[in-house]
This record gives structure tokens, C-alpha cells and sequence, in this order.
């Protein structure tokens, strides 16, 4: 998004109402504006599900909502966008009751001009694209660059959710680095710090870009499959190529293994995604038992 060029969503029924903050919202100084007008919330759900909108300015009373209902359900389409409410004079405690539900400012039909309506556009962007960075910053694991658990656990809500309605399974995959202890006992933990790194890249490179990867702990990584067609036997063989590759270019004094377990289930009851974690976790440890068991049984 650049100022040279915000496209607003303006939601509002009253055909005067409309034309005259359009009118405001299109001679803002400083910032240049596209302004689209729709009447009713479903409009604006189904303008918004498009895509493109930086902005929404939202009347509360419309033909199909009233007052915060009308705010939450705008909300609802488009999480992280900015918006600010135009309410009556009557209304200002309306208002104020949907800005504590997140939108960004409100201003008093009537009452505002284009400084003040420039100002509240300009801050409620501003805002809104830090609290965007603070939550992805929150959602991120600093040593990797990966999602941390709690951004695994907030995205993959998305997918268990859309899984339990259309009835399609959940494909997931848990990773363990092997032998990361000895690997600090020998090396130090600046070295295992590496592995857990490497590893963490190994395993973006191993997944579809569309997969979600994760660290979720230690040395511990999730990955929810988002291509059904992915095969666990197929993502192991991959994960292997890419091990070898890398211990044989890394020129590192040990070699790096993962061990890699999958659970897919389809979603027709209502488990838990730690639940799915846990049953993959476990698989991964039956790999990694049996993996073990294969290296010092000799041959
Ligand atoms: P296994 O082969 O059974 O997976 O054993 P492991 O040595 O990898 O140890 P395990 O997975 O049971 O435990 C992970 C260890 O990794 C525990 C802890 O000492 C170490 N560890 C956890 N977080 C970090 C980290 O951020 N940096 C480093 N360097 N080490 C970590
Ligand atoms: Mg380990």
C-alpha cells in the first residue's frame, strides 16, 4: 500500500451523507484517495472478500446492521483492516463502544472537515500497520525466522476450522533434531543454535510454500500439510536429500539429522490440534525409537 494511492471503502446508506464525505475523503490533503461508496453491509463483506481496500469508513446505522453489530460484522471480513465510524451526534456512545471493539477512530457526521477526517485517515494506517508488524512479531520465533508456537497454533485455528466443515483431513507433520544435546556438549550452544537454524531451513525448503512451519519448542518443529496430495514418504525422501546436501556442503564437524513424524485424521469429530501435535509427536518418536534401534543393530 502507498499513499499515493488508498482505496477506501466507504459504507454508507444516505445518498447526501455518501456525497458529501466522499467528497471530504476525495480533497484530503496529502494523500490521495479512491473512494468507493456501498449501501448495505453485505455489499461491503462482498466488496472486502475481494480484496484491495486500505481503508473502510463506516456509517453504523445501515439498512442491515445497527450500531457495533454493524462494526463487528465488518470486522469479521476483513480482521486486519483500519477502520473508522461515522456515527450521529446522538449515537457518539455507539461509536465509542465500536472503538473499544478495535476500530480505529470515529468522527461525528457533520462535525468533521477534511483536516480532521485527513488526520484520522493518516493515524488510523499508521496504527494499524504497527499493530500489524507487533502481531507478526508475536507470531514469529526470533532464532529462525519460522512461526513460533503461538503463530502456529493461531494460523493452523484457520485450517482445523475450514477442515471441520468441509470434512477434508488435517495433515501434520512433527520434526525433531537428533542428538541436539551432544551436539551443544561437544561444539557449545552457539553450535547447537546453528543446527536448530539449519535445521529450521531445511525444513522450509523441504515443505510447499504453502505449508505452514513452525518452531515450536527447542529443537522441535510442527508443519501443517496444506497440499493433500503431499505424501509423507514423498516429504521424508525430499527431507533426506535435503540433509544430505546440506552435510555434505556445510563442512560442520557433525552431520545433521531430523527425525520426522505425520498423523493426518479426518476431521469429522472434534480433536483438538495439541491433540493432533501430541499423536505427531508420538509417531515422530516411533521413527526416531526405530531409527536407533536400526543404527546399533548391526548389519
Ligand atoms: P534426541 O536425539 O532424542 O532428539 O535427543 P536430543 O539430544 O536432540 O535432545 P532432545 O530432543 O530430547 O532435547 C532437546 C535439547 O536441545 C534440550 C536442550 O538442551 C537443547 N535445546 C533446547 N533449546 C535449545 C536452543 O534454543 N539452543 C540450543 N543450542 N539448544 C537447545
Ligand atoms: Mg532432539
Amino acid at each position: 500500500m502507498s499513499d499515493a494511492s488508498i482505496v477506501v471503502l466507504l459504507v454508507e446508506d444516505n445518498p447526501a451523507d455518501a456525497y458529501l464525505t466522499r467528497r471530504v475523503l476525495s480533497e484530503l490533503d496529502m494523500l490521495s484517495t479512491r473512494v468507493e461508496v456501498v449501501d448495505r453491509i453485505a455489499n461491503a463483506r462482498t466488496r472486502l472478500a475481494e480484496g484491495g481496500v486500505d481503508l473502510v469508513v463506516l456509517d453504523l446505522s445501515l439498512p442491515d446492521g445497527q450500531g457495533v453489530e454493524t462494526f463487528r460484522r465488518i470486522r469479521e471480513s476483513a480482521p486486519t483492516l483500519p477502520v473508522i465510524v461515522l456515527s450521529g451526534l446522538e449515537d457518539e456512545a455507539v461509536a465509542l463502544e465500536a472503538v473499544r471493539w478495535g476500530a480505529q477512530d470515529y468522527l461525528v457526521k457533520g462535525r468533521f472537515n477534511g483536516q480532521l477526517l485527513g488526520r484520522s485517515v493518516r493515524y488510523a494506517l499508521e496504527r494499524q500497520k504497527l499493530q500489524s508488524q507487533l502481531f507478526a512479531a508475536a507470531l514469529e520465533d526470533e532464532m529462525t525466522g519460522l512461526y513460533n508456537r503461538r503463530g502456529f497454533q493461531t494460523l493452523a485455528a484457520d485450517d482445523l476450522k475450514r477442515a471441520r466443515r468441509h470434512r477434508n483431513p488435517i495433515v501434520l507433520a512433527f520434526g525433531d533434531l537428533d542428538g541436539l544435546k551432544s551436539i551443544n556438549d561437544t561444539f557449545g550452544h552457539l553450535e547447537g543454535d546453528r543446527a536448530i537454524c539449519d535445521a529450521a531451513s531445511i525444513l522450509r525448503a523441504t515443505f510447499r510454500e504453502a505449508d505452514l512451519v513452525a518452531r515450536i519448542g527447542g529443537d522441535e518443529f510442527a508443519v501443517l500439510l496444506r497440499d493433500a496430495s503431499d505424501c509423507p514418504d514423498r516429504a521424508r525422501s525430499r527431507l533426506q536429500g535435503h540433509l544430505d546436501e546440506h552435510n555434505r556442503l556445510s563442512g560442520r564437524s557433525y552431520g545433521l539429522s531430523i527425525s520426522l513424524g505425520f498423523v493426518r485424521h479426518a476431521m469429522t469429530d472434534d480433536l483438538t490440534l495439541e491433540a493432533l501435535l501430541s499423536a505427531a509427536d508420538k509417531a515422530m518418536y516411533d521413527v526416531k525409537h526405530s531409527r536407533r534401534s536400526a543404527a546399533r543393530t548391526p548389519a
